[in-house]
């Protein structure tokens, strides 16, 4: 994708400095992820309508409620348009709700939720109970190499299965897995938008300006 055609500035290497990036912003927590990727150099905006989708070369999916955000993209028109970029190969990155959206099966849905898919996965909803329904933990990640992340789950969802085109990033001690690639997608049932520790954050740019 030529850097002019988002607006964004071509590095002399030929790669797009400023790439423009959307976050999701029906619902949850998207001027957070906001906030992170303007501060890693993005040129990052609201995405509420298909119009502004076109306009962007990756998006994130915040956390927040992932039938609501459901609903609402259907109810605006984004539904479909999401799911032919992610067909198409734009970089997601999804957090939590977000993860749950990108998941090509989802466990312990609401009656009717529906799913954009893309990432070969299951996933369960709010999978650590109402005690431990909000925890942090530090996990390594060695993909991402440095020392480990500092993890928060809120009313996290968990990935109980990976399929053969996904692979785990990030798993408990006890081998929950709770991050995860697949090509251009990226997906945590944590959110690092709540830490400074932004290296999911460029491992998606890096993704976008790739
Ligand atoms: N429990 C929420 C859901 O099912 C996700 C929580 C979150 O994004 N922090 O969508």
């Amino acid at each position: 994708m030529a850097g002019s055609d988002l607006g964004g500035r071509v590095a002399p290497a030929g790669r797009v400095s400023r790439p423009k990036v959307g976050v999701l912003a029906l619902q949850g927590d998207f001027r957070e992820h906001l906030l992170v990727l303007r501060e890693l150099g993005a040129d990052a905006v609201p995405v509420r309508r298909a119009s502004e989708l076109d306009e962007v070369a990756g998006l994130v999916i915040p956390g927040g409620e992932s039938s609501v955000m459901d609903k609402l993209s259907r109810t605006f028109g984004l539904a479909e348009p999401l799911k032919k970029r992610i067909a198409e190969g734009m970089p997601v990155y999804g957090t939590c709700a977000g993860l749950i959206l990108l998941a090509d099966t989802v466990r312990d849905a609401i009656a009717g939720q529906q799913t954009l898919g893309g990432l070969d996965v299951v996933v369960r909803r709010n999978a650590f109970g109402n005690q431990n329904d909000s925890f942090e933990t530090d996990l390594d990640i060695p993909e991402l190499g440095g020392p480990p992340v500092h993890a928060v789950f809120i009313r996290a969802p968990v990935v109980e299965s990976v399929g053969p085109k996904a692979h785990a990033l990030g798993v408990l001690d006890d081998g929950r897995v709770v991050a995860v690639e697949q090509g251009p997608l990226l997906g945590t049932a944590f959110h690092p938008e709540v830490t400074d520790d932004y290296r999911f954050h460029s491992r998606f740019l890096d993704k976008v300006r790739g």
